[in-house]
């Protein structure tokens, strides 16, 4: 039943968002409701090399992201996520704005996005994982992927069941490469998980490093995309934990250990107003993190929570619309005229 519902509702959703494109509806409803920004969230601009390596769903193509960012701004203002707050919190007339973001710091964001930006007049807010760009070490995920493209998932999650005791019932029993993935992200002990992952990946003939360097932003290339006027660097942690399964104090010593050290590594960059709590739902932070984020003199903080920020949304609950591949025009211009939330009835 309720998968039925929930079908029904994202039906209905669909058909309301092609009215508000195809018909004056979208453009009558963001006239006259409040002032707002979308913001918008991805990872990376498709890049032919990465293919593999990054899921289909964290990439999306040069020539549909220009489209939708043109469509976009004949109506809407395409702002940084700092910029656009601080014009919602002026209180300030205005068209309605949308921002895009990008999660991680992967290399086709200076290597395709900064070139597209500027042809477009767009900008974007980038936020970077320390750990990767500054440290060069691989994230745990990556290890992961490289690992079960290698192995495959069920005879990967059983090798891993030898070293990670307390999640060893769940690994013997699970098949799939998204269940692992939980596993790893949610029930595992992060220190030890990180620690065979890196060996296993070893072990089978991979180099971290080399993975990193891969896909990832070089120093280098992190400070020329900082020093780009379209682009606006945000903090992202240093290792991308689950903030919510921290304590406080180290939840602390992710984001501030991070923002420091994007603030000494891109200096003198545009560093420093926004960051992404990594994963971003409603598990995966808490009310520690909002006030690790604020001790760490970060001004917004971002979710991925859907939907559009206003004058008075919680500036560390700032909500975020995904954009990749499969993101249709009708649906991000419904959002950022505010026509869906209206559907939904927030
Ligand atoms: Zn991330």
């Amino acid at each position: 039943m309720s998968a039925l519902k929930h079908r029904l509702k994202t039906t209905l959703l669909g058909a309301w968002a092609r009215l508000a494109w195809h018909t004056p509806l979208g453009k009558l409803v963001d006239g006259r409701t409040a002032r707002r920004l979308l913001i918008l969230y991805g990872h990376c601009v498709d890049d032919p090399s990465l293919n593999g390596e990054l899921h289909a769903d964290m990439k999306i193509g040069a020539g549909q992201l220009e489209e939708i960012l043109k469509a976009l701004a004949k109506r809407f203002d395409l702002v940084t996520i700092s910029e656009g707050m601080e014009r919602l919190q002026s209180g300030a007339p205005g068209r309605s704005m949308v921002a895009l973001s990008m999660d991680d710091g992967y290399r086709d964001n200076l290597l395709r996005l900064v070139p597209l930006l500027e042809s477009v007049g767009a900008k974007a807010t980038v936020f970077l994982e320390a750990g990767a760009v500054v440290e060069r070490r691989l994230p745990w995920l990556h290890a992961l992927g490289w690992l079960d493209g290698k192995l495959g998932a069920e005879p990967l999650a059983k090798r891993l069941a030898n070293d990670l005791p307390e999640v060893r019932e769940a690994l013997l029993g699970c098949a799939s490469s998204n269940r692992l993935k939980r596993i790893l992200k949610y029930d595992a002990e992060p220190v030890a998980r990180d620690h065979v992952l890196m060996e296993l990946v070893t072990e089978h003939g991979g180099e971290p490093r080399e993975i990193v360097d891969r896909l990832y932003l070089s120093l280098e290339e992190a400070r020329r995309l900082a020093a780009s006027e379209c682009i606006e660097i945000g903090g992202h942690t240093v290792n991308h934990p689950v903030l919510a399964r921290l304590r406080k104090a180290d939840q602390l010593a992710e984001i501030a250990g991070g923002a420091k050290q994007l603030r000494g590594a891109l200096e003198p960059a545009q560093t420093g107003a926004v960051f992404a709590y990594p994963y971003g739902r409603a598990w995966d932070f808490n009310g520690g993190s909002k006030e690790a984020a604020a001790e760490a003199a970060y001004t917004y903080a971002v979710t991925t929570h859907d939907g559009v920020n206003r004058k008075g949304t919680d500036p560390f609950a700032l909500k975020r619309v995904p954009i990749h591949g499969g993101s249709k025009l009708h649906r991000l211009f419904a959002e950022a005229s505010g026509s869906l939330e209206l559907f939904r009835g927030s």
